[in-house]
């Protein structure tokens, strides 16, 4: 969900920003995927990821580029061929639509994978996430790309008390968005490194802001201290 009106920037965003670059820097891991700027490969990732676990996706990627190295080899496969290569995968209709929105990049893109998001959200199987992901991941573009983690993160961090409706959605697409760096390596890094946080520390399971490099610029994770200080001085 684009952001319709210019949004403000919220209190802390240049820390929370600043904060969440370096702890990447650090501590992001070392994936295929974060290796490359070909927007086919990240297509292919961004497909797999869908519902799949990264430890399960990695094997996969590389089969299935090993078989499919371009978007052309992918247009013209065979389909079972392709379904054979996404095999254990599960949910095949990603293998179909990767298949389809490959032919319809060769038949109406001369086989270049588009930059832009409303370019990328007409293709196959492409939502506003896929697109702004592979807007950022493959161009470098200073675009959200909002998946779960990410809402999760920014719900948490500038949001605690929003809803679940779209609205609430569009606020948090409007807050990614204030919250970008320029375009280029950062805005890359920026979204890796947003994904990543909710990924490893504030997790659906559990927030662990004990360990988050951006709880000082977090609300949920301010309240918590606050929480934790006051029961600490109770006790003493
Ligand atoms: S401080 Fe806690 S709630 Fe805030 S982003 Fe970190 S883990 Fe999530």
């Amino acid at each position: 969900m684009p952001p319709k009106s210019t949004p403000k920037t919220p209190p802390h965003a240049p820390a929370f920003r600043r904060k969440l670059l370096a702890w990447f820097r650090r501590h992001g891991r070392d994936l295929p995927w974060r290796r490359t700027r070909d927007p086919y490969r990240v297509l292919v990732s961004e497909f797999m990821l869908q519902q799949t676990q990264v430890s399960r996706v990695e094997g996969f990627y590389h089969r299935f580029l090993a078989a499919f190295p371009t978007v052309h080899h992918l247009a013209r496969a065979r389909p079972g061929r392709v379904r054979e290569e996404w095999d254990g995968l599960g949910y095949y209709r990603r293998a179909a639509n990767l298949q389809r929105l490959a032919q319809t990049v060769v038949a109406e893109h001369d086989g270049r994978i588009p930059d832009e998001v409303a370019k990328l959200n007409a293709l196959p199987g492409v939502g506003l996430y896929t697109a702004g992901a592979v807007a950022s991941f493959a161009y470098e573009q200073a675009v959200p790309a909002v998946d779960t983690n990410v809402a999760r993160v920014l719900r948490r961090a500038f949001h605690p008390r929003i809803g679940v409706d779209a609205k609430a959605a569009r606020r948090l697409w409007e807050t990614a968005a204030t919250l970008l760096p320029r375009p280029g390596p950062s805005a890359w890094a920026f979204n890796q490194a947003i994904m990543e946080l909710g990924a490893l520390i504030c997790t659906a399971r559990i927030a662990r802001c004990g360990e988050c490099p951006v709880r000082s610029a977090c609300s949920t994770g301010r309240r918590e201290k606050k929480r934790e200080e006051g029961r600490e001085r109770r006790e003493e």
